[in-house]
């Protein structure tokens, strides 16, 4: 007579998928498998997780939840407020469904690695096994480094050290788990919204629609159109030239492997020549990569400092209403009110127009980087910590391989060359509808009143701010 293996617990985090979950195979091949996923709103709060981006994280976990059914693996939900109640959570839950090992996906933050790591010793006390995996990055953190074993702290030489592994070999990608014989353990209703966490608008739900089967379409549409044209199409807010995915894999609806493959499939599977929009791509991909290398290389970043020390010193501005208007869409220069109306109302921001927007609030405002990182990951749909961060870092010129802090982008400018009509600006600041395109970006001084439009003047002069930020960077001690 043969005995049943012993049970197995997935811990679902940030990896809301069945295909290519690397814990969620390992689980199933090893035996029946119980799925759970834990509401940590106290955590999330300190974390600053935005509204939108729990509701997509609920809004994923009802899409996974009947496909985890079909499997015949229940979805079990629990709540706790702050992580530290996890390891007596996941050790009482273990004993009373009798599941003998524990499998989740890596997480790389410094209070996420705290939290598993005390998960497992507690579980190992009790005999339980505790594995984790690979899975949110292609290659895992701290495995991408100098010949003298240091982290890379200039992009173009972490790129060059990831293709070369890329050459030798791609991550592969994982399937779908098998259906298992059926558990007397029915799955957890899953809340409609969580306390303390405002349920998604209409347009974001509209916009960010749940589920693999969502992810996959996007991935595919981008690949099989949209990626050719990315290198230029990339920059210029007013059409769709980008994937549009960065919230599916931050919640691991979809993983990263799975985009490199699509990616080089319409590629021929050419890695860095053939297409110039997929290599692109595909160095985004890896961008996302060496922010989490630097996260985990240089803890000091997710503790709210900067990666350059002396860059601590510069003297931010205490300006309470400049920070509001900026916030709020009304600085009076219309790209960046356009960007952060968009950002309000999607939960997502182009990428040129963060540094736009990253860059005006540090340099124009000289307005501390962090208040604006906080208000990002507060409204960010696909707010990420080593991403919000790095990009952050990188427009304040506090970062790794960061902008020169000379090299202030001018937001008027820039909006003239990758907006020309206006039709961004005037889709987001309906204000300015009727104005020309050679107005839209900064709409002449002294008509505002006589024509009534209720939009602000600019808050700041652009050239004397940048020249004040300068300033400011040239009297550190010690500017490199
Ligand atoms: P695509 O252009 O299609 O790129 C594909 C994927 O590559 C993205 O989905 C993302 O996962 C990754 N990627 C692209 N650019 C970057 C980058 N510069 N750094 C790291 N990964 C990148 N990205 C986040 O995922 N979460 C954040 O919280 C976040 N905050 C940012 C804050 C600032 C100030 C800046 C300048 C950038 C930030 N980014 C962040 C990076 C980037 O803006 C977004 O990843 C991108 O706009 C997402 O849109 P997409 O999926 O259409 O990207």
């Amino acid at each position: 007579m043969s005995h049943p293996s012993p049970r197995q617990l997935v811990w679902l985090r940030t990896d809301l998928r069945l295909e290519d979950n690397p814990a969620l195979l390992a689980a199933c091949q090893t035996g029946p498998t119980v799925a759970l996923f834990v509401i940590s709103p106290g955590q999330w709060r300190a974390h600053d997780d935005a509204d939108c981006k729990v509701d997509f994280w609920l809004r994923n976990l009802r899409a996974l939840q009947p496909q985890l059914a079909k499997l015949n693996i229940p979805l079990l939900v629990r709540t706790l407020d702050y992580w530290k109640e996890a390891p007596a959570l996941l050790s009482t839950l273990c004993q009373k469904i009798g599941a003998v090992a524990v499998h989740c996906n890596e997480e790389y933050g410094i209070n996420e690695r705290a939290r598993d790591q005390a998960v497992q010793t507690a579980l190992t006390a009790q005999g339980i096994g505790f594995s984790s995996h690979l899975d949110q990055s292609l290659f895992r953190p701290g495995t991408v480094l100098t010949r003298t074993g240091g982290y890379y702290q200039v992009f173009g030489q972490f790129r060059r050290a990831c293709m070369e592994q890329l050459y030798h070999g791609l991550p592969s990608i994982g399937g779908k788990p098998r259906a298992q014989a059926p558990l007397d353990l029915p799955s957890d209703p899953l809340p409609e919204w969580i306390e303390g966490f405002a349920p998604a608008s209409k347009v974001i739900r509209e916009h960010w629609p749940a589920g693999a089967k969502e992810a996959s379409r996007r991935l595919d549409a981008f690949v099989d159109g949209i990626i050719d044209d990315y290198q230029v199409a990339r920059d210029l807010p007013a059409r769709p030239g980008t994937s549009e995915l960065s919230a599916y894999l931050n919640a691991g609806v979809l993983s990263v492997r799975q985009c490199l493959h699509a990616a080089l499939r319409a590629n021929q599977g050419e890695l860095d020549s053939g297409s110039v929009g997929v290599t692109t791509w595909v160095g985004e991909l890896i961008w996302r990569e060496f922010y989490k290398h630097i996260l985990v290389g240089y803890p000091r970043v997710s503790r709210h400092r900067a990666f350059k020390p002396h860059t601590e010193a510069l003297p931010w501005r205490d300006a309470p209403e400049d920070f509001a208007a900026w916030a709020e869409g009304r600085t009076g220069i219309p790209i960046i009110d356009a960007a952060m109306r968009q950002m309000a109302t999607i939960g997502w921001m182009h990428n040129r127009l963060r540094m736009l927007a990253a860059m005006f609030l540090s340099k124009n405002l000289l307005i501390d980087w962090r208040l604006g990182e906080r208000h990002f990951m507060r409204h960010l749909i696909d707010g990420e910590l080593a991403a919000n961060n790095g990009g952050w870092q990188w427009s304040a010129s506090t970062g790794t391989d960061s902008v020169p802090y000379f090299r202030v982008f001018n937001p008027v400018s820039q909006s003239a060359r990758f907006d020309p009509q206006g039709v961004f600006i005037k889709h987001w600041v309906p204000e300015l509808q009727s104005l020309a395109p050679k107005e839209v970006h900064l709409p002449p001084r002294g008509q505002s009143l006589a024509s009534g439009w209720d939009y602000p003047l600019p808050r700041v002069d652009l050239g004397e701010s940048r020249a004040r930020a300068l300033t400011a960077f040239k009297n550190l001690p010690r500017v490199r």
